[in-house]
């Protein structure tokens, strides 16, 4: 199984708009960060966690030519802005490209790009449309897509509920303020952990460092991967602070799973 991570960076991305920071002058490629996302791929099937506003600059960089399905965590601007980019790909299917999710995710989804998802919504002549077509998960309740079994574990994020995913040995959770006990049970045994964490500081919707490390303790994967960062912190800072088996992730970086 492979672990491609598109983007790693906050909602405003590394660099921010208008921030002369040491973190967003920084020269370190790792210190570039786009909206979060990212892309499972194991056994023939390829899937794509959100759709990040630079989604498709990202699958370009990657090299990821098409995905069988999209897997939605939340409906906030960084995690869903870039899902017009999907055209590309439902265009390759000659299908509508099938999403999961959050059932208030889904609905909320369907009513911001309405011309995704109603086939009744055609195409000027010429012109071409993205087409998705869109289901809810329950939290722990196991989906086969491809070859591949996701099961979708709840997170607050907030007032909001997140889903993360557990794809077998990877488990991958963003915008997650704690993970219940009944997450941790569904992630146990995972290799390959992504948390969030924005900072040092506490959030009220988000990870910081420190329960981002607790949290991987608790759960004892090989590898923990930090994802959804700052310009607060510069990649090589942060990666000479944490615990061994603890690691920010960067955007491009790869990580093949047994
Ligand atoms: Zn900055
Ligand atoms: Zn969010
Ligand atoms: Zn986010």
């Amino acid at each position: 199984m492979k672990l491609i991570f598109l983007g790693t960076g906050t909602s405003f991305g590394v660099p921010q708009i208008g921030c002369e920071c040491k973190v967003c002058r920084s020269t370190d490629p790792r210190d570039k960060r786009t909206r979060v996302g990212a892309v499972v791929q194991s056994d023939g099937t390829s899937l794509l966690i959100d759709t990040p506003p630079e989604l498709r600059l990202q699958l370009i960089a990657t090299g990821v030519n098409t995905v069988d399905a999209v897997l939605f965590t939340h409906d906030h601007a960084d995690h869903t802005h870039g899902l017009d980019d999907i055209r590309a790909i439902s265009v390759l299917r000659g299908s509508p490209l099938p999403m999961y999710g959050p059932a208030e995710t889904i609905s909320s989804l369907r009513e911001k790009f309405p011309y995704v998802f109603d086939n009744t919504i055609r195409a000027q002549p010429g012109t071409i449309k993205p087409e998705g077509s869109a289901s809810a998960l329950e939290p722990g309740i196991a989906t086969r897509i491809g070859a591949l079994e996701v099961v979708p574990l709840a997170v607050p994020h907030g007032a909001m509920r997140v889903f993360g995913y557990r794809i077998g040995p990877v488990g991958y959770v963003t915008d997650a303020k704690l993970i219940p006990d009944d997450a941790i049970d569904l992630l146990a045994g995972v290799k390959v952990l992504v948390l969030n964490a924005l900072f040092h500081q506490s959030h009220p919707t988000h990870l910081s460092f420190d329960e981002a490390v607790a949290v991987s303790k608790r759960i004892a994967a090989a590898q923990t991967f930090l994802t959804h960062i700052t310009h607060n912190d510069a990649h090589a800072d942060l990666e000479a602070s944490l615990p061994a088996g603890v690691y920010p992730a960067f955007d491009g970086l790869q990580v093949t799973v047994e």
